[in-house]
């Protein structure tokens, strides 16, 4: 019977209030009815009872409330509010975040009860002012720097006889307070990290008004990924001194730095038998990634076609078995050579075969010397791409600290969107397109 009558509520959630009323007046009318009225009286009553009941639960006071108009386009909105009576008004606007002809907001909210609304506001977004351009220097066709890394070691800046956290003499080996003071300035100074092989293709995805920054690593070094045994589950134990283990730190400390880098390997991997293919799967399944540095870390300038060939498809052999279609096809040359372009060996480098395997180089870094383009400028080329050598020489001869100054005035500053290229007016003819994305001008 509970159940009964549960479900009637259900079909009639007002059912209850109305039953009430009428069956009052029901009660009334027969006690009259009892004492004076005839058969036939009694009869027109009991008609009236039935439209009581049977109107019970249509009325029109049954309480509606608002939708959530963010998935639906203007006509639908349009639609919905004609049919709930209100009068709709829509406004556009400037906003920083929400992308041009999206939704922002409902005056009424979702869920709240429409009784006694009559006016329904929506406001779409206009994308950003375009004065926000110019305020922020956003240009997409400014400099990325792309950092070249070599080992990390476990020591104090003041444990070696060099400046500032340079181990050797060229800064190719830092601390790791040198590293973590890096990561530091980089933050600060506005940069976010993006993948190396995402720059390649044209994807730049970082916030508004920040700068890309690409850190990539050469030689395979142990200190990059050091493996001090395995927990009680089984999983690796990175020493937090190693450059990964410095890098997983930030990740946490901030999260909207989107760290990643690219760690350029030799034959001898990470230098650590028994853990280098876990190594190489444990980077790439945590935001790194694996290029080729060649198999024996060969001068490319002046090898035969067939020793170019066994150099760069060895590496692209060991890394197809250990990680298939996992790694990235790019080649950071040793010792910066061919120093090149146009040397013969590039087209091996770029595209050849081993062992029945063939490859394709989609691009090529060189070592040093400043930032490079963006890679929507006409003078980027994606096969030979320039680094900065990631070391301390006291602010000159193309260190961090000379190369940064130099990005003050002409760093890439993203519109905050991947899928468009925001240039100053004036140069816009420089932009090269290829993904097809839209161009903003201002
Ligand atoms: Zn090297």
């Amino acid at each position: 019977m509970y159940k009964k009558i549960n479900l009637l509520f259900q079909i009639f959630p007002n059912i209850f209030c109305y039953f009430k009323r009428r069956v009052a007046f029901f009660l009334f009318f027969c006690y009259n009815i009892n004492r004076k009225v005839d058969g036939l009286m009694k009869k027109i009553i009991c008609l009236f009872i039935i439209f009581f009941l049977a109107s019970c639960g249509k009325k029109e006071d049954v309480i509606e409330n608002m939708i959530d108009l963010s998935t639906l386009n203007r006509e639908e909105i349009l639609s919905y509010a004609t049919s709930k009576k209100l009068d709709l008004k829509i406004i556009e606007q400037y906003d920083i975040k929400i992308p041009k002809g999206e939704f922002i907001s409902q005056s009424i909210l979702p869920n709240e009860k429409l009784t006694g609304k009559k006016e329904l506001t929506v406001i779409f977004s206009l994308g950003k002012d375009p004065s926000v351009y110019k305020e922020y220097k956003i240009n997409e066709l400014g400099r990325i720097p792309v950092m070249m890394y070599h080992g990390i070691e476990n020591k104090k800046n003041e444990d070696t006889p060099y400046t500032g956290g340079n181990i050797d003499k060229d800064g190719y080996q830092r601390t790791a307070e040198a590293f973590r003071a890096d990561l530091e300035f980089y933050y600060k100074e506005g940069y976010r990290m993006i993948r190396l092989t995402d720059y390649v293709d044209g994807i730049i995805d970082v916030p508004f008004g920040y700068s890309p920054l690409i850190l990539t690593f050469d030689d395979g070094l142990s200190n990059n990924i050091k493996i001090t045994g395995k927990d009680e589950e089984g999983n690796l134990i990175i020493d937090p001194n190693s450059a990964i283990g410095i890098l997983e730190s930030f990740k946490k400390k901030y999260p909207d730095f989107q760290v990643t880098a690219t760690f350029f390997i030799n034959g001898g991997l990470f230098g650590q038998r028994e853990y280098n293919v876990e190594i190489l799967n444990w980077l790439t399944s945590h935001g790194y990634d694996i290029g080729n540095h060649t198999y024996s870390h060969a001068n490319l300038e002046k090898t035969s076609i067939s020793a170019t060939q066994n150099e760069v498809g060895r590496i692209y052999k060991i890394l197809e078995e250990i990680l298939p279609g996992k790694y990235v096809n790019i080649v950071a040359l040793p010792f910066g050579t061919p120093g090149s372009f146009s040397n013969p060996n590039f087209k091996t480098i770029l595209d050849g075969t081993y062992e029945g395997m063939t490859y394709h180089t989609k691009s090529t870094l060189r070592v040093g010397w400043e930032s490079d383009y963006s890679p929507f400028s006409s003078t980027f080329n994606a096969q030979y791409i320039k680094r900065i050598r990631a070391y301390d020489n006291n602010g000159v001869y193309f260190d961090i600290e000379y190369s940064f100054k130099q990005l003050q005035n002409n760093r890439y500053i993203s519109d905050g969107d991947k899928n468009t290229i925001t240039v100053p007016k004036e140069q816009e003819e420089k932009v090269v397109n290829k993904n097809g994305l839209s161009i903003v001008t201002y």
